[in-house]
């Protein structure tokens, strides 16, 4: 039976697949380079749509690397860049996301986040942001690593309802959010997008992947323990996932997590394993 993909819709009612593509630390190893365009192939031809980078990746050399993996396929693919904080207002923000296309060879994003807080008055960046949408050079516009407070600052904010997503960490093993973040952004109808979802960066990593009710999942199902990582991630329908993988073997493990679908039973386990917040935690952050 053809299983439905999971979709998370944005606030102007855009649908895209709850499983992308990260690409931090891709385009920088020229060994490398052929596997890792074929890695985005791959995963563009299993229904992960979503490629997330950033001007900060290898100073342009993710951005480029994708220019390049995507060419003559474009209008196939739901592009993500990130302004540096330093450059998220004025002409400095103008260039950069000119720049962002130069390397992506193409004339628009689908959306351009602000990769974190910085000393840029907000409502600048919002002001330049929307600017850039009206002008057609982005399609929509969002931020990354914003907490409760900082959401709320920016929602109260002269256009800041336009934001279209916040990107955070998020993983089993990270779940701060759920807490009152997750509640604020999907009151406001803003999806997640949740980065480091197979907690790459760190020693949970092996703990997650190692752990006996996830390998216990994973053996059930026929899939790999990230397969189950992913599946957690964007249970909620309101989460996209952005697993970066430079390996064809992984991006194909990611793109059929998108077709598993844990029970009510199996997701209660996880959370025995994995307890969800029970207070207000710092956002977590790499
Ligand atoms: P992830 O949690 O996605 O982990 C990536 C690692 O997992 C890589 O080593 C990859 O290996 C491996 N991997 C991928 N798929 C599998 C699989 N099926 N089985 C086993 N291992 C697998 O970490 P990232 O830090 O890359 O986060 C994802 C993306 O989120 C980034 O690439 C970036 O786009 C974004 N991000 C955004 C941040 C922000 O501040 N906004 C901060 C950090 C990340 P391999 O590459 O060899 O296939």
């Amino acid at each position: 039976a053809a299983l439905k993909q999971q979709t998370v819709t944005f606030p102007d009612s855009t649908h895209v697949r709850a499983h992308g593509q990260g690409t931090w630390h891709m385009g920088e190893e020229p060994a490398k380079r052929e596997a890792e365009i074929e890695a985005l192939n791959v995963g563009l031809d299993s229904g992960m749509e979503l490629i997330d980078t950033a001007e900060m990746y290898g100073e342009g050399a993710s951005e480029q690397l994708i220019g390049e993996a995507i060419e003559g396929r474009r209008e196939e693919v739901f592009l993500v860049s990130k302004v540096y904080p330093h450059n998220a207002g004025g002409d400095k923000l103008r260039e950069a996301c000119e720049r962002s296309l130069r390397n992506l060879k193409t004339d628009y994003l689908d959306l351009y986040l602000l990769h974190w807080r910085g000393d840029i008055p907000l409502q600048e960046t919002v002001d330049g942001l929307e600017q850039l949408k009206a002008e057609g050079k982005i399609r929509r516009w969002g931020v990354s690593n914003f907490d409760v407070a900082d959401m709320k600052e920016l929602l109260a904010l002269e256009n800041g309802d336009q934001c279209a997503v916040n990107q955070v960490l998020y993983h089993l093993g990270s779940r701060g959010i759920e807490y009152e973040l997750m509640p604020l952004l999907k009151e406001h109808g803003i999806p997640v997008m949740a980065y480091c979802p197979l907690a790459e960066g760190g020693s949970l990593r092996e703990k997650l992947l190692d752990h006996p009710t996830v390998e216990r999942l994973a053996e059930t199902h026929g899939v790999d323990p990230a397969q189950i990582l992913l599946a957690f991630v964007v249970r909620s329908g309101d989460v996209i996932a952005i697993p970066k993988a430079g390996q064809a073997k992984h991006v194909e493990e990611n793109g059929r997590a998108a077709l598993l679908q844990l029970t009510d039973e199996e997701f209660a386990a996880l959370d025995e394993a994995f307890p969800a917040p029970t207070k207000k935690e710092p956002l977590d952050i790499v």
